[in-house]
């Protein structure tokens, strides 16, 4: 095994003995991407010769005396996360060759760390999705089976750690997208609590449920990533002034005296058998290592992926109308902004809705010229969103309606209310709930993504955490069929020692963690 294996943990001990140096570490990694990612299709850009300076100045630095866990360590973000001066694409043609004006707090914060910036990883487009198949450049593999999704929608970010490119990846977990493909690709993925590590320079999905969060090969690594990521941010309000915990510090070694939470209704009809199987193995596990397991019941949770597939594509369709064709990205316009806008002033759109307009025009065969302001929206976002991002806009946009606000919008925020209510209920009585992050093993690409409503489905037992804003971690449990499993815990808000807690001390009684796919 090269150095490109090694955990943040690992690296950061022989960096500091003097036995690698980062730039080694980051040649590794850059080889390894070489080698497989023609077949894992995980990552959008590799920016080489950058990685290496940064890693040359983390070896200098580090001479100087400049210490840290992470200093010198290579990793990769997802492509909805800004990084000045690299393309940020979000995996969308709308933003196809768009270079970010600035970084985003949480890579900043990375930078000041010393991490070492490889490249940007594949998603589905603007995160919308559980496969990755949305991207408009193509889909990850999944290293344990190439013919199978990794997941999604942090599907190249979570490939790229289990097929070891990089020693950690950011994601981002709007309603399920770090823990999702880290089930499926057999690695750690944590979706902090909402507002624990900022959203600022993230590209919008759903933004009262958006929140990075780092994979990583341990639980360990996930304690240090976090730990570095978080905190409040002056330009996230959502960002609360609470102090970081050192959660490596107080990793504890038993799990004596922890309640933990089984909700009945995650292990019942829709689950695969094999994947129940596996966890409740892995319950028994947790229950051999000193937890009391106690049997709790969520029944609103059913509500879970209804009420989310409203509020989110209502988020969406608000957060995706920056993009015009103006101000970022692809644009169909082909005249500067300012003659259109003026134009636009001098001849007001006609009266008729856009869709009939246009088609008005095409039938007095007019040709599909991009003539007012009006046109240059409809055709640059036309042309520059793919099927799920419209759907989305679509069905948000209706959500949002008069006449469909109070029936939809507003009704699924009251559930979502409701929902939070009973885990903050449930979890007032049980440190942490157990649950499988995914109900299946992954899937083949292409089986289910001309089925919005089963890809929808994925999220079943992921959006819960997201509605309510709770921390939850998926660790690997085992496998199934040769495939991974991973299991889900949920904590109280900004409860992520306690998950910590109890995933590290499985964590170091199995060996899931340690299996790596042969590429
Ligand atoms: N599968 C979810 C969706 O498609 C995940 C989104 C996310 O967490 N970014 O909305």
């Amino acid at each position: 095994m090269g150095l490109n294996s090694l955990t943040i943990k690992e690296a950061s001990k022989k960096l500091k003995k003097g036995e690698i140096t980062s730039v080694e570490l980051t040649k590794a990694c850059l080889k390894r991407i070489k080698d497989v990612d023609g077949k894992v299709k995980a990552l959008l850009t590799v920016c080489e010769d950058e990685a290496l300076n940064e890693a040359e100045m983390a070896d200098k630095q580090r001479k100087k005396g400049k210490k840290g866990d992470l200093l010198g360590i290579p990793y990769i973000a997802k492509d909805n996360i800004m990084t000045k001066e690299v393309r940020t694409t979000a995996a969308s043609k709308i933003l196809d060759n768009y270079i970010a004006p600035y970084d985003a707090t949480i890579i900043k914060k990375l930078k000041k760390a010393g991490a070492v910036l490889l490249g940007k990883a594949n998603l589905d487009e603007f995160a919308h999705g559980a496969s990755t198949e949305n991207s408009a450049y193509g889909t990850t593999h999944n290293p344990w089976d190439l013919t199978r999704v990794p997941g999604g929608s942090s599907g190249g970010s979570a490939a790229a750690v289990a097929s070891d490119m990089c020693v950690f990846a950011l994601g981002t977990d709007t309603g399920g997208s770090i823990r999702h493909p880290a089930s499926f690709c057999g690695v750690v993925g944590t979706k902090p609590t909402y507002g624990r590590a900022s959203r600022f320079g993230l590209i919008a999905m759903t933004s009262s449920t958006d929140v990075p969060g780092p994979i990583t090969k341990t639980v360990e690594d996930t304690a240090i990533v976090l730990k570095t990521i978080a905190g409040q941010d002056r330009n996230d309000a959502t960002t609360p002034d609470k102090a970081v915990p050192d959660y490596l510090g107080s990793f504890k070694k038993s799990l004596k005296g922890q309640k933990i939470g089984i909700p009945r209704e995650f292990f019942s009809k829709g689950l695969d058998k094999n994947v129940k199987e596996t966890v409740e193995e892995a319950i028994e596990k947790i229950k051999d290592l000193g937890a009391e397991i106690i049997n709790i019941s969520l029944p609103h949770t059913k509500y879970g992926v209804a009420v989310y597939y409203i509020i989110t594509p209502s988020e969406i369709s608000s957060n995706l109308a920056r993009f015009d064709g103006i101000r970022y990205g692809h644009s169909a316009s082909t005249t500067s902004p300012s003659t259109f806008a003026k134009a636009s002033a001098d001849k007001p759109a006609p009266l008729l809705p856009l869709g009939l307009a246009r088609d008005r025009r095409k039938e007095r065969g007019e040709k599909d010229e991009v003539k007012t302001l009006m046109d240059v929206y409809m055709k640059s976002r036309g042309e520059g969103f793919g099927p799920e991002a419209k759907r989305r806009i679509m069905l948000g946009t209706y959500a949002l309606s008069a006449g469909y606000f109070d029936a939809y919008y507003l009704q699924a925020q009251k559930v979502r209310t409701i929902i939070i209510e009973e885990f903050d209920e449930v979890l007032s009585q049980v440190d942490c709930i157990l649950t499988p992050t995914t109900s299946t093993i992954a899937f083949k690409i292409g089986e289910q993504i001309d089925d919005p409503l089963a890809m929808y489905l994925e999220d079943i037992f992921v959006t819960g955490a997201s509605l309510a804003g709770l921390p939850a971690i998926s660790i690997p449990a085992g496998f199934a069929k040769g495939m991974p499993v991973g299991l889900q815990l949920i904590g109280q808000r900004f409860g992520e020692q306690t998950i910590f807690n109890v995933a590290n001390t499985y964590e170091q009684a199995t060996s899931w963690h340690t299996k790596k796919p042969k590429l």
